[in-house]
């Protein structure tokens, strides 16, 4: 049995004083990594969690419990558990779970209760405890002249982290409860990074592209789901050929757009061949250099505003009641979750369509049993079928638009 990612901090070793807490040590060991210290953290931090849901809490009952109650974890998690799965040969653990999910959201449907689709992933729940608690110490060790001495040249913050560091409650909702806004000087490096020389080969040019997005957007969540076999939803579709028109008609004619696009709909532009990687790059350092001058004008002005919204998620969030009314639903649609939870709220649909739903979910949910079934020892030697790709069929179904937000109306 493989070991579980651990950070090496967890050893004890002689530099370890005690008014270094673990939570310090967490942010130096993320300092040394060269990256944002703070995502660093979180990066590490889900990778354990996830890896432990595998390997040790799959089969726990109030886990299960959990994960019913909130129908799995979001789009974004959902595809790194799969990416977890995937690398751990873990892919029962995701059927078990998966099985759950599609059970429990044929149960909801079948007696009228709200779906509630993504509102309380349990990933972006500790994620959001364990930001919290990084940034209030590092906002803390901010203030201890010696500390910062120490560290301060070394430590690098994405926009957001060190957006939230200058003392503001901006998209992330923290609250640092440090009124003073720390002197290191924390747009600096962002400014160098905005920089993009030119002479790019086609790899270098990715690698650029990789580091504007880290510094714009944070850390990224690792993707394992396949792109086949596909579940279908038809406004997915739809939704991303309308995003694709938009993105083109946003770069054409050398014009770069404001805000900072997301990685989502920046590698389905690129798939696309909407836009060159040579254009995106652009953008992000455009992005880049704004977000710094955003920065460095919140030591002055707290309303300073950060252009880290995605025009293209905007325009879908506008857009979105329109697309959804351009596609026909009949008792032969497949949609994805997030769709159905909209589809659902219009009675008109709610018959036909929910009963056809909830018999796809339930075929679905056989597989995925099937998939987990067959992978035990005893069943070695039966012959293989599609449930093989169940997990991606499901993967799809509960996180089609990976980053997207719930579409229906928040209660
Ligand atoms: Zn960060
Ligand atoms: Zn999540
Ligand atoms: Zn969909
Ligand atoms: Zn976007």
């Amino acid at each position: 049995m493989t070991q579980a990612p651990r950070s090496r901090w967890w050893r004890w070793r002689p530099s370890f004083r005690r008014d270094r807490d673990l939570i310090t040590v967490a942010i130096e060991r993320g300092a040394d990594s060269g990256g944002c210290a703070v995502c660093s953290v979180l990066e590490a931090r889900e990778r354990r969690s996830l890896w432990i849901l595998l390997r040790e809490h799959v089969l726990d009952p109030g886990t299960r419990g959990d994960w019913n109650r909130t129908l799995g974890f979001c789009a974004r998690h959902t595809s790194a558990l799969c990416a977890t799965a995937t690398g751990m040969g873990q892919l029962p653990g995701v059927a078990i779970l998966f099985g759950d999910t599609t059970r429990e959201v044929a149960r909801r449907i079948g007696t009228g209760a709200p779906l509630h689709v993504w509102r309380d992933c349990l990933e972006c729940g500790r994620e959001v405890q364990s930001e919290a608690a990084h940034l209030r110490r590092l906002a803390q060790q901010l203030g201890d002249a010696g500390w910062t001495a120490q560290w301060a040249p070394k430590l690098r913050l994405c926009v957001r982290h060190a957006a939230s560091i200058m003392g503001t409650g901006m998209r992330t909702g923290m609250r640092t409860g440090v009124r003073a806004r720390p002197t290191v000087p924390l747009a600096d490096h962002l400014r160098e990074l905005a920089v993009i020389g030119g002479g790019h080969d086609a790899r270098s040019l990715r690698r650029t592209l990789a580091t504007l997005q880290a510094a714009l957007l944070g850390f990224e969540s690792p993707s394992g789901i396949p792109a086949l076999p596909l579940w279908g939803c038809g406004q997915c579709d739809a939704e991303t050929t309308a995003v694709t028109d938009e993105g083109r008609r946003l770069f054409q004619e050398g014009a770069t757009p404001e805000g900072t696009l997301c990685r989502r709909h920046a590698s389905l532009l690129l798939d696309r061949s909407a836009v060159t990687p040579a254009q995106l790059a652009a953008h992000y350092s455009a992005a880049l250099q704004a977000a710094a001058g955003a920065l460095e004008e919140r030591r002055t002005k707290r309303s300073a505003g950060l252009p880290i919204s995605c025009p293209l998620c905007d325009f879908v969030e506008a857009r979105a009641p329109e697309l959804a009314a351009s596609v026909a639903l009949d008792s032969e649609a497949a949609l994805c979750l997030r769709h159905v939870e909209v589809a659902l709220e219009a009675p008109a649909s709610a018959g036909a369509f929910g009963a056809a739903h909830i018999e796809a979910l339930r075929a679905l949910s056989h597989e995925l049993g099937e998939l987990h079934r067959k992978s035990a020892w005893d069943a070695r030697e039966e012959p293989k079928g599609t449930e093989q790709t169940s997990w991606i069929r499901a993967a799809h179904y509960l996180s089609y638009d990976a980053g997207a937000l719930p579409l229906a109306r928040r209660e």
